[in-house]
């Protein structure tokens, strides 16, 4: 089972380590596996329980490409872990599919561990087209790829207090089955008054975690739930 953790743009460089410190104070069976996405200005080489991924990086080892990171930064720190296709990137910073699918092919090809996040708007969801939208977001993705992880984040639910129910998240975490063997998280305002519910959902393989991450106690304590699912 999958526990990660989406600090997003939260946290610094010393909060970082001080989080990363005192999970490894935690416990692990061994069927839990921890990630923490921290801000690009806070990777390192971490001694850390948990993996330890970027939440964003072009396409490219370097180059002239102001603000951004790219592969070259990412090595520095031995990272092999990035989320791609997040909402937030979707849909704030006005990323493409095509752009997302050039960045997870750039990094496919790298060996990277992708956590591949899709999701639909509650627009979409109400229109109920929440399958094809999905559809869309998954084009020219490899979905047999041997190291990817998908995230099943619908929009409205990030952020807003408001997960998705038991029933809705089954149902995607199925249609995603029928398409991919890999993991299968949900996120969407998972804490820990719920999450013990989504991990007992079929196909559910764990969460993406935003939020209620960001305090490490609360997320040691859903690592702590997590471990009697
Ligand atoms: C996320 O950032 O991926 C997320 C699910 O956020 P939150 O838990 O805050 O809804």
């Amino acid at each position: 089972m999958i526990i990660a953790a989406n600090f997003k743009m939260n946290h610094t460089r010393a909060s970082t380590k001080a989080y990363i410190d005192r999970l490894n104070c935690t416990e692990l069976s061994h069927d839990v596996r921890l990630f923490v996405f921290p801000p690009a200005t806070a990777l390192d080489r971490y001694e850390s329980i948990a993996t330890i991924g970027a939440q964003n990086a072009y396409c490219a080892r370097n180059g002239s490409y102001t603000g951004e990171i790219g592969l070259e930064q990412l090595e520095e720190f031995g990272i092999k872990t990035l989320l791609l296709g997040h909402s937030e990137r979707r849909h704030i910073f006005n990323e493409s599919q095509e752009f997302i699918t050039k960045k997870f092919n750039f990094y496919k090809d790298q060996g990277f561990e992708i956590v591949y996040c899709v999701g639909e708007t509650l627009e979409k969801r109400e229109e109920g087209a929440t399958y094809t939208y999905i559809e869309e977001q998954l084009e020219g993705i490899d979905l047999g790829y041997e190291r990817l992880i998908i995230a099943y984040e619908p929009v409205w639910a990030i952020g807003t207090g408001k997960s998705a129910k038991g029933e809705d998240i089954q149902e995607v975490l199925e249609f995603l089955s029928q398409k991919t063997s890999a993991p299968l998280l949900y996120g969407g305002s998972v804490k820990r008054s719920n999450i013990a519910e989504i991990l007992s959902i079929p196909k559910c393989g764990g969460v993406l975690i935003g939020s209620a991450s960001w305090d490490v106690e609360e997320f040691i304590a859903m690592i702590e739930i997590a471990k009697e699912n």
